[in-house]
């Protein structure tokens, strides 16, 4: 299994398909479909990150398409997008008719020959049965859905702790892994600063709507045949080798990760 040689830029899912990409895969007959399952803080994006580099798909996040639009000027965004926004705040679940606008208008990224890693999307069995309504239209099963797994007092410590680089985005925690200098970015001298949706009043929302709508998907990808399940326990390294370990032993994801010669 090799390294991917560049890092897709996604400009296509952040700001809409009319950005430029530049996802140009070596072998497109190898490249993945992956969904991340797992309550908010469970370290799906980290580990959508390795996995990216490792497997070499896209990293498709619909949290980081709202995060993107935070950044557009209030006079500039469309009232669903800034009403989107409102929800993000709280906590609360963006409305699946909004979330599936958004996706239908990045299509182009899910039928990409670069593949996907899906993180935070779907989140509803609305959004999932969506999802596989389109999948099913271009021909596209999914390798797997990797639902990752934490007790809910981890998931809270971790949540309350994290600290996010306003720059180049990396992620920090106050207690488990600081960064040298309080505040600053290790990476890019960036702020850090906590997500305004990592604040206490809006976790318990967070986790509600997790525990309300997301977790009934487990059953959903399990009756596809699709779902594998990883302890997200210990650290980033420790969870990615339990993922590889767990595509190796699953049915499609072991077959490719065998044809790779990994
Ligand atoms: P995340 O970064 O995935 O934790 O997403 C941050 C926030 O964006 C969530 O708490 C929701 O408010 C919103 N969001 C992201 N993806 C979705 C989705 N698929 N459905 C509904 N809301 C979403």
């Amino acid at each position: 299994m090799s390294r991917a040689q560049t890092k897709p830029d996604r400009m296509a899912w952040i700001k809409g398909p009319n950005a430029p990409c530049n996802v140009e895969p070596e072998r497109p007959d190898r490249a993945w479909r992956l969904i991340l399952l797992g309550a908010p803080g469970v370290g799906k994006g980290t580990q959508a990150d390795l996995l990216v580099e490792r497997l070499g798909a896209c990293h498709l996040s619909t949290g980081d398409v709202f995060r993107a639009a935070k950044c557009i000027p209030e006079c500039n965004r469309s009232p669903a997008m800034a009403g989107a926004l409102d929800y993000m705040k709280r906590g609360e679940l963006v409305p699946d008719h909004v979330v599936l606008q958004i996706i239908k208008e990045r299509i182009g990224c899910l039928r990409c020959r670069g593949g996907f890693i899906l993180d935070g999307f779907p989140r509803t069995v609305g959004q999932a049965e969506v999802l596989q309504m389109f999948l099913r239209a271009y021909d596209i099963i999914p390798d797997a859905v990797i639902n990752y797994t934490l007790p809910t007092l981890e998931v809270i410590g971790r949540l309350s702790g994290r600290l996010t680089c306003g720059n180049c985005k990396a992620v920090f925690h106050a207690t488990t892994a600081p960064p040298k200098k309080a505040g600053v970015c290790d990476h890019c001298g960036g702020v850090l600063a906590q997500r305004e949706d990592d604040r206490p009043e809006a976790i318990g929302v967070r986790l509600e709507a997790y525990h309300k709508s997301t977790s009934p998907l487990i059953d959903y990808y399990n009756k596809l045949n699709l779902l594998i399940s990883v302890d997200a326990s210990g650290t980033p390294d420790d969870v990615f080798r339990r993922t590889i370990e767990a595509l190796r032993t699953s049915t499609r994801g072991g077959h490719r990760l065998a044809a790779a010669g990994a």
